[in-house]
């Protein structure tokens, strides 16, 4: 049995003829930029997260730019950034001409320590962005707390937890603004590539959306240095479609992930996702740990088991950021990339597929390999 790390047949079948009935509804307008069906999934997507705004950009990464841009942070401001995240927030850091400053996870949920980040504050630093990681979100109360304290912006990166919570509160609505991405393999993918701005705050919103846009409000008008960076009428309309659903496929990931912990939780230095008593975790990932993790990567492999290690290199020793000369500053960080493993995990899978996996990490150990 050959097993993929990701699988879009089972979700994208069951939902073949309204993808169908989207694409001919964008076709049949003859508008494909700006029109009616961003309008229409930035105002579900608005409801579902429970924010004031949602504004449609063309990517995750595109979305912390404008994000920030919006915010006014820029040249010579420091953003604290976790040590363990995928580069693509780091990136947006250095796009507007601020500073990354790095500071280690927390490592048992993986996600940034609020202390860590309290340790790097400096005079300069100008913002925060947690980074909801894997699906789980952040220790927000603790973190908004730090950020109050030194009077610094939040910026929520929710790439990969659409739909969790802390404490009974979404995910996005924390801090100022929130980026989030539709990249095909995120718990809400777009079939391309697409993204999403939120924020409660009013003059963000107008600012991103001007910015999404040439920097202009009113045709051939232009007040800012803008992009384009819009989401266009066909990934909002296949979006719109897909966010019905986003629930049941959140519930499906969550019992997939409970059928793997159920069926690893007894093997010995395996360490299993641990979820922070008052987290919502929406599984876009489910990672392991191991000592061992590039042997028993290849093990699976060897049986036809497809995994993924998020991330490999951490940041901060990325060839773009090595002038920072960071190695060995972050120790729990770069632990993590040596020991992370990422299972398959996608809507449809059974628990019979979740046990053929969970078999063989099983018999790797048992076998002492
Ligand atoms: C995917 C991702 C992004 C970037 O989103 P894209 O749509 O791929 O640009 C940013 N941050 C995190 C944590 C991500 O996982």
């Amino acid at each position: 049995m050959n097993i993929s790390f990701l699988n879009f047949a089972p979700m994208h079948s069951a939902i073949r003829a309204e993808m169908q009935a989207a694409f001919e509804s964008v076709y049949d307008s003859n508008w494909f930029i700006m029109g009616k069906h961003l309008e229409a999934f930035e105002t579900a997507y608005a409801q579902y997260n429970g924010t004031r705004h949602a504004i449609g950009v063309s990517n995750g990464l595109d979305a912390l730019v404008l994000g920030l841009k919006a915010l006014g942070v820029g040249e010579g401001d420091e953003v604290i950034v976790p040590a363990h995240t995928f580069i693509a927030s780091v990136l947006a850091v250095s796009h507007v001409g601020a500073n990354p400053i790095f500071a280690e996870p927390d490592p048992k949920t993986y996600n940034l320590d609020p202390e860590a980040v309290e340790q790097v504050i400096t005079p300069r630093t100008k913002a925060i962005m947690p980074v909801h990681l894997y699906g789980q979100a952040c220790e927000m109360d603790r973190i908004m707390q730090v950020a109050r304290r030194h009077d610094l912006l939040v910026i929520e990166d929710n790439a990969q937890a659409h739909g969790s919570h802390f404490k009974g509160q979404a995910t996005g609505t924390f801090g100022d603004v929130a980026g989030i991405s539709f990249y095909p393999g995120k718990n809400l993918g777009a079939l391309g590539d697409g993204g999403m701005v939120v924020t409660n705050r009013d003059d963000t919103a107008e600012q991103v959306k001007t910015l999404r846009n040439y920097g202009s409000k009113m045709k051939y008008l232009n007040e800012l240095n803008g992009y384009n960076m819009r989401l266009d009428e066909l990934q909002a309309a296949f979006l719109q479609v897909k966010l019905k659903y986003l629930p049941e496929w959140t519930l499906a990931r969550c019992q997939i992930a409970q059928w793997y912990t159920k069926h690893l939780q007894d093997i010995p230095n395996l360490i299993l996702p641990y979820c922070h008593y008052d987290a919502g975790h929406v599984y876009h990932l489910y990672v392991v740990r191991t000592n061992r993790r590039d042997l028993l990567q290849k093990h699976l492999k060897s049986l036809g088991i497809e995994t993924l290690i998020h991330y490999p290199i951490p940041p901060h020793l990325q060839p773009i950021y090595k002038s920072l000369k960071l190695a060995g500053s972050f120790s729990i960080a770069e632990n993590l990339a040596e020991t992370c493993l990422s299972l398959p995990l996608w809507v449809g899978m059974d628990e019979e597929t979740v046990v053929h996996v969970s078999s063989a990490i099983k018999n790797f150990f048992e076998n002492k390999n």
